[in-house]
């Protein structure tokens, strides 16, 4: 037995024990790690067991929730993984769900939804929360309810000389300033508390068209949204769909346009902001109506994996007619593009407004954002897929705005890439925080970690 698994209430395995692939294995298919050792740590204890035999062995330290951002192999060090810890609590008087570092969306949707409240979740229920909210977090509510990370109230972290810290607005205000969308290099992270919303109405779903009517779904899409409401988000994905049994029949070995749409409201006026949409074109699957909030994540439809995965992703500043034409010039049902998807987000709204006492997210500034999902073939992932995105990327580039958001790059980036994650000026004061947390660089983190 390894010398450290006397102190932990977890697992403790090197890369020779049975269990060791199902503990390291995650969301992302095409990975596999293999450090030096993984701790399936159960409780806060046995995270600062983890870190502190890590700092004595010189171990660099990684974390894992679900591996929905695991863009790269993990080939050396400790991986700590979090998922033994999954308690969420709620507190329907205070609007507060306190959550553990391995808990997904979907147990903090199922906790509060019986007291008719709501987290502001991302736009896939498997992803974690703690994960999600360190980046920040832009989901199908992003223009109603602003970034996730607005909502962090309170985090406990363990720092890498294996203190226990309590980061929230009144204690240790820089740590948790740096929490709210700086991702990493900050400790790990053991519980959070976020706050909840009052959620009695929802109108959302999605609206499906065939391929075919991509340009003027589009081009419409883009024109109503110079004016919507700032408390409607919605997207557009155009996805060329294998031909696979785990593909619903309807959609199946198809290009379709799906166009989804939030609305925190009543059905009524639901409708009413959706009728230019719903005449754009033929709407061949109308999934859109008065939703439990309990169902957020049927808005996007997202896969829960596993799934080989790589993405590249970037802001972008208001789009125009152009913009609808050069998109579906490059990627329509014969494109040689080896994409399986291009998402579309509209920004503004509640996520261009910091909170008070300000937070370190990167991308507040961006009119919409962009994903393309990569043909799901490990095999394209080391060269086909980067060249296709960059010379996809140049295409746009008119678009693409400077600064970034982390969650959006979704493959392993190049520092320059790493760094328009955040303005210039939080780049700088993120740093700095990880000095003070973490002097010796026990926490593997940044673009070539
Ligand atoms: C299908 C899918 C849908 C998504 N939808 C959205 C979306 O709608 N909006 C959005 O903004 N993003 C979205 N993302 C991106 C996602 O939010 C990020 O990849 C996020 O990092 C996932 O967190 P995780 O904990 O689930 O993943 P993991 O891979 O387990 O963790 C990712 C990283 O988070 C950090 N981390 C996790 N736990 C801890 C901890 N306890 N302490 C310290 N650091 C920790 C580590 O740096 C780790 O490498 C999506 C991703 C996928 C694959």
């Amino acid at each position: 037995m390894h010398e450290l698994a006397a102190q932990i209430e977890g697992v403790v395995l090197e890369p020779s024990d049975p269990g060791f692939a199902a503990e390291v294995a995650g969301f992302n298919a095409a990975v596999s790690h293999t450090p030096t050792l993984v701790v399936g740590a159960a409780s806060a204890a046995d995270v600062v067991a983890a870190v502190r035999y890590a700092a004595e062995h010189s171990l660099p330290v990684r974390v894992q929730a679900t591996g929905h951002g695991a863009h790269v192999a993990v080939a050396d060090g400790l991986l700590i993984t979090t998922t033994r810890m999954d308690a969420v609590t709620v507190d329907p008087r205070r609007r507060v769900a306190t959550v553990q570092a391995g808990a997904r969306w979907a147990a903090v949707v199922a906790a509060a939804s019986p007291h008719g409240l709501a987290p502001i979740t991302g736009s896939a229920a498997s992803v974690g929360v703690v994960g999600y909210l360190l980046g920040g977090g832009l989901g199908p509510l992003a223009r109603s309810h602003g970034f996730s990370s607005d909502r962090l109230l309170a985090a406990t972290v363990v720092t890498a000389d294996g203190d226990i810290v309590d980061a929230s607005p009144t204690g240790d205000a820089e740590l948790f300033w740096a929490l709210r969308g700086g991702k990493g290099g900050l400790g790990v992270v053991t519980e959070i508390r976020v706050g909840l919303v009052d959620l009695p109405q929802l109108y959302a779903g999605s609206l499906t068209f065939d391929g075919a009517h991509a340009e003027a779904v589009l081009r419409g899409w883009i024109d109503w949204s110079a004016s919507a409401p700032d408390d409607v988000t919605t997207s557009v994905a155009l996805m060329r769909f294998p031909d696979l049994d785990v593909v619903p029949a309807e959609v199946r070995g198809r290009f379709v346009v799906a166009l989804r749409l939030a609305y925190p409201g009543a059905a009524a006026d639901g409708e009413r902001l959706a009728a230019p949409l719903r005449a754009l074109a033929p709407v061949e699957i109308d999934a859109l109506d008065a939703l439990p909030i309990a169902d957020v994540a049927r808005i996007h439809g997202d896969p829960s994996g596993p799934l080989p995965s790589w993405g590249w992703g970037a802001l972008l500043t208001p789009l125009d007619q152009e913009f609808a034409s050069t998109l579906t010039s490059l990627f329509h049902p014969s494109a040689p593009l080896p994409f399986l998807g291009i998402e579309l987000r509209h920004l503004g709204g509640a996520v261009a407004l910091d909170v008070e006492g300000g937070s370190a997210v990167g991308g507040r500034e961006g009119a919409f954002a962009i994903h393309v999902l990569g043909a799901p073939d490990p095999s394209l992932f080391a060269e086909v897929l980067p060249r296709a995105a960059a010379g996809f990327a140049e295409a746009i580039r008119a678009w693409i705005a400077p600064a970034t958001n982390i969650h959006w790059i979704s493959h392993l980036p190049e520092a320059v890439e790493f760094a328009s994650a955040w303005p210039e000026a939080t780049f700088t004061r993120l740093a700095e925080v990880r000095r003070r947390v973490d002097p010796a660089g026990v926490f593997a983190y940044g673009p070539h970690a």
